[in-house]
């Protein structure tokens, strides 16, 4: 089986006002492919929650620095549309970049404050490529629900933000972590590893878990934790840590004593390809 295909905004908009029409409220889950099981639960919990689910593919030029993975980036929608079909999703939405961004576009979105720390600085623009094209694709779709993972937490506050400033009408949905069984968060990158990598790349979340274990034993001071968690990223035999912290994990703000849920989140270089991971902590 495979999911049907939408190439155009029309399309996707037809099929989008016949399912209303049929009385089907509407599921979105906003991906750029290469999608894997982490992806296939988040088109599941989409369709326990509104009863056509709409799959976008979309590799997004516009959150990508020019140093990074644009071009290289996996493109395997044949597989993607099965995938999208096995975990109960009704359409893929797969544009070209002409159509998302016919020649003129100007119009962008920017959430302040919250880009302040983790992956923002490291990739300046990311998040402004992020909002915009997850604001186009709502207004595409016109959603009752999108879906999102918590793997890409600082990702998640930011699109929430949007929603909630922007008066968005939709319902904003945060999918847990999907995990290999050893521990390594799913992502379409980690097909760049090679086996030495792969083989320590699950260590990211062994670091995490660490810090876990310390906080519900008792340590309750984020810079001590933070340090340990920097200590043990930082022991991984290749790795290049782009930053490991500690922050509140509503706000992304810096905390002192873990008095409130926190993030521990972590970007990580194995060889050339970066990871990033995140747990709550309390
Ligand atoms: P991307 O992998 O960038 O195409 O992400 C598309 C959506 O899938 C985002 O909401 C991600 O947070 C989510 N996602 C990616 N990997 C995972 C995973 N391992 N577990 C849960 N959600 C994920």
């Amino acid at each position: 089986m495979t999911a049907p295909l939408a190439r155009t905004i029309a399309e996707v908009r037809a099929a989008a006002a016949d399912a209303r029409a049929a009385g089907r409220s509407i599921g979105l889950v906003p991906t750029m492919g290469a999608l894997h099981a982490g992806h296939g639960q988040l088109v599941t919990a989409a369709k326990a929650l509104a009863p056509f689910v709409v799959v976008s593919v979309f590799v997004n030029p516009t959150q990508f620095g020019p140093a990074e993975d644009f071009a290289q980036y996996p493109r395997t929608l044949d597989a993607d549309r099965a995938l999208v079909s096995a975990a109960g999703g009704d359409l893929v939405f797969a544009p070209t970049a002409e159509e998302m961004y016919p020649p003129g576009t100007g119009a962008f979105v920017e959430v302040p404050k919250l880009d302040a720390g983790l992956c923002g600085p490291r990739r300046p623009g990311h998040f402004r490529g992020v909002c915009t094209v997850v604001l186009k694709l709502l207004n595409i779709v016109t959603p009752d629900v999108a879906v999102f993972g918590q793997k890409d937490a600082q990702q998640a506050i930011i699109l929430k933000k949007m929603v909630a400033d922007l008066n968005v009408p939709v319902r904003m949905h945060i999918e847990p972590t999907v995990r290999e069984p050893d521990g390594l968060a799913m992502s379409s990158r980690n097909r760049y590893l090679n086996a030495d990598e792969r083989a320590l790349a699950p260590r990211i979340h062994e670091a995490l878990r660490m810090v876990q274990a310390r906080a519900a034993a008792g340590e309750a001071d984020a810079a001590r934790l933070e340090s340990a968690l920097l200590a043990a990223v930082t022991a991984i035999p290749g790795a290049r840590v782009d930053y490991a912290n500690i922050l509140e994990a509503e706000h992304l703000s810096p905390m002192g004593r873990l008095d409130r849920p926190a993030l521990a989140a972590v970007a990580v270089f194995i060889g050339t390809t970066r990871l990033i991971d995140n747990v709550i902590v309390g």
